[in-house]
């Protein structure tokens, strides 16, 4: 006989439970920001928030979102197509494709939704998409849509990335897609590599700058700038969820032919709502913030150069990377575990990140910098480090 659906769900939440996989949610009574407060009163000094330019909380973005609503209303009830497109959509998609030097934008109500459409309106069964093995879930959900063929390469492994397009010539469109940075290990794709191998096999390039996008690069364009190839990419996917402002939101940049042939069939786009005004308000000022002004960013990478230098004279095992994601490296899950609880009490939040998240033994603490740190916030979590490190036995 079967079990009741519910027992059924029940022992299998139980089975998450034991084998430490499941995940509780803190919950938070303040605004996202450098100092943070969870329900408990507890107050943190915040380094896990994807808020690397600490404009989740900026004065000028909740303006711009007060403002469009003012002078657009709250929602759209309707999809793009229909009813649902404004002035302000417009004019934040051409913001976008100014920002990255392409022809036009489409947004979507989050970039899960923009890499899941990307590629079944472009590409089919003639052609081929070569993927690197650590990219982002919604990638791996977006090729599983497409009938392409597929094919996958070892992370950043640019020989097997060549053997990957040579198994592939064969196919009419070939497209390598890449995440800009990895979000465990804080590594930027080798987008001059790539570029490359892209022009010598013939292939097009999408990159996913989530991480990336208003930071990474020297004016803050992301991966291909950073590799000095900026231009050369000739899709970029990004969120308004992160940097950006850290609302909601995601977008596809490139060419207008790519950009309307996703209008015309990419199932996110079609059948979902349009965003709201608020946020489009937000996004343009998050624009106005940073479009020509590279002082967030600059304060943002000086931060993280700050900690990594600290963190590495301590003597802790840090992964190199040059983005705003530091992977303090400690092999042993309960010990991640446990250092970030021990971090907790002392007012640094961070998370202990360990397998099926990491590969087995590779287990670590994240640390995510933001422009919304001041000096005084990393030295006391620089601090913390140490102490909690020395405790623990990771350092001397
Ligand atoms: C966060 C993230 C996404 C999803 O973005 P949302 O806008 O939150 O849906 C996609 N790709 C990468 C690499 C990400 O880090």
């Amino acid at each position: 006989m079967k079990k009741d659906f519910k027992e059924f769900l029940q022992e299998q939440i139980e089975e998450i439970k034991s084998s430490g996989l499941y995940k509780k949610e803190s919950v938070i009574t303040s605004a996202q920001s450098a100092i943070i407060k969870f329900d408990s009163g507890h107050e943190v000094i915040n380094f896990c928030a994807n808020n690397y330019l600490g404009l989740s909380n900026h004065s000028s973005v909740i303006e711009g979102a007060k403002q469009a609503m003012d002078t657009h209303g709250f929602g759209l009830s309707s999809v793009r197509f229909i009813c649902g497109t404004q002035d302000i959509h417009k004019e934040l998609e051409s913001r976008i494709s100014n920002f990255f030097s392409t022809e036009d934008t489409i947004l979507y109500a989050a970039c899960f939704d923009a890499n899941g459409g990307v590629f079944a309106p472009l590409f089919d069964e003639n052609d081929a998409i070569i993927s690197d093995a650590l990219n982002h879930a919604s990638i791996i959900d977006g090729v599983r849509l497409c009938k392409a063929k597929r094919y996958r390469f070892n992370h950043s492994d640019m020989d097997d990335l060549e053997k990957q397009l040579k198994a592939s010539q064969s196919q009419r469109y070939r497209i390598i897609v890449t995440d800009g940075v990895f979000s465990m290990d804080g590594d930027i794709a080798k987008m001059h590599d790539i570029v490359s191998l892209a022009q010598k096999y013939d292939a097009l390039i999408m990159s996913d700058e989530c991480h990336s996008a208003g930071f990474i690069g020297k004016t803050g364009r992301g991966s291909a700038e950073y590799h000095g190839v900026h231009g050369k990419v000739d899709i970029i996917t990004g969120t308004l969820g992160k940097a950006l402002g850290g609302g909601l939101g995601g977008f596809t940049t490139g060419s207008k032919e790519i950009i309307t042939m996703l209008r015309q069939h990419s199932r996110p786009y079609l059948f979902s709502n349009s965003l709201s005004p608020a946020i489009i308000g937000a996004s343009l000022a998050v624009f106005d913030l940073i479009e020509g002004d590279t002082s967030l960013r600059d304060k943002l990478m000086s931060n993280a150069v700050y900690f990594k230098e600290k963190i590495g004279k301590a003597g802790f095992d840090i992964k190199p990377s040059d983005s705003a994601i530091v992977a303090l490296m400690l092999y042993d899950a309960p010990l991640s575990q446990k250092f970030a609880a021990r971090m907790m009490e002392e007012g640094i939040f961070v998370i202990g990140f360990n397998f099926p998240v990491v590969p087995k033994g590779q287990a670590r603490i994240r640390v995510q910098l933001s422009a919304a740190h001041e000096k005084k916030h990393l030295d006391k979590a620089i601090n913390a480090f140490i102490k909690v490190g020395k405790e623990l036995k990771v350092i001397n």
